[in-house]
């Protein structure tokens, strides 16, 4: 099954698709994870990006089509996958369809994270990030043993530059502008289902497998 996740940021996107990835044996596939893997490294992806990136601009689409095309087109897709930040806005979406039919593909469902505006900036600005290993927490929601340091590798934790407060509210207006249109556009082509961004991992887990038992029954009958 060939998933997107949509939502605003701070939607939980990310923690569910890590969740979702096990149950269902996809490949979870985050545009945010690559670029800014690609930041890291400073490969010339990353350097291109990082400007945008710390603003809470969009990257342009071209370096971003690019990656998620390259990435598709990788022997482990068959298995299915699940997008996690991408399409972003009308371009990507089309470009992903076209780059999926091209290889016999399709986007199966999309899942629409709808969050309240408070819950989603609660968590982006009270996320920290593990400098070494990438795991996430959070100072409320998922604190971790030690306030500095990361539960598995001792890795320092810090707050992304795009967390802080300014960047955060650029990011929602962004999401707005560019992103919420394709709620439509996929409820057009008849896969869109919504489900609750302001329930905690493993409630929105269970709502989600309940959706699914749900559409399969329907598929059968
Ligand atoms: P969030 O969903 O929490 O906003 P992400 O980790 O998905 O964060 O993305 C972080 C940043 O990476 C975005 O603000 C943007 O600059 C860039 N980015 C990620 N995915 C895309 C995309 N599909 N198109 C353009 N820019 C992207
Ligand atoms: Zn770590």
């Amino acid at each position: 099954m060939n998933i997107v996740l949509l939502g605003p940021p701070g939607a939980g996107k990310g923690p569910q698709a890590k969740v979702l990835s096990k149950e269902f044996n996809a490949s979870h596939i985050s545009t945010g994870d690559m670029l800014r893997d690609a930041v890291k490294k400073r490969t010339p992806v990353g350097k291109l990006a990082k400007s945008y990136m710390d603003t809470g601009e969009l990257v342009p689409d071209n370096i971003v089509i690019g990656i998620v095309t390259e990435r598709i087109s990788q022997e482990d897709m068959r298995r299915g996958f699940l997008l996690d930040g991408f399409p972003r806005n009308e371009k990507q979406a089309r470009e992903l369809d076209e780059a999926l039919r091209k290889t016999g593909k399709k986007v199966d469902i999309v899942l629409y994270f709808k969050t309240s505006p408070e819950i989603s900036v609660k968590r982006l600005s009270g996320r920290r990030v593990c400098t070494g290993c990438g795991a996430n927490f959070h100072v409320k929601n998922m604190p971790p043993k030690n306030e500095s340091s990361c539960d598995y590798c001792k890795g320092r934790l810090i707050q992304r530059d795009d967390d802080k407060a300014e960047t955060v509210k650029r990011r929602l207006v962004i999401y707005e502008k560019e992103t919420a249109s394709l709620i439509d556009y996929y409820k057009k082509k008849g896969t869109l289902r919504e489900v609750s961004g302001d329930l905690n991992v493993e409630e929105l887990f269970e709502e989600i497998k309940r959706l699914f038992a749900k559409e399969s029954l329907r598929g059968a009958t």
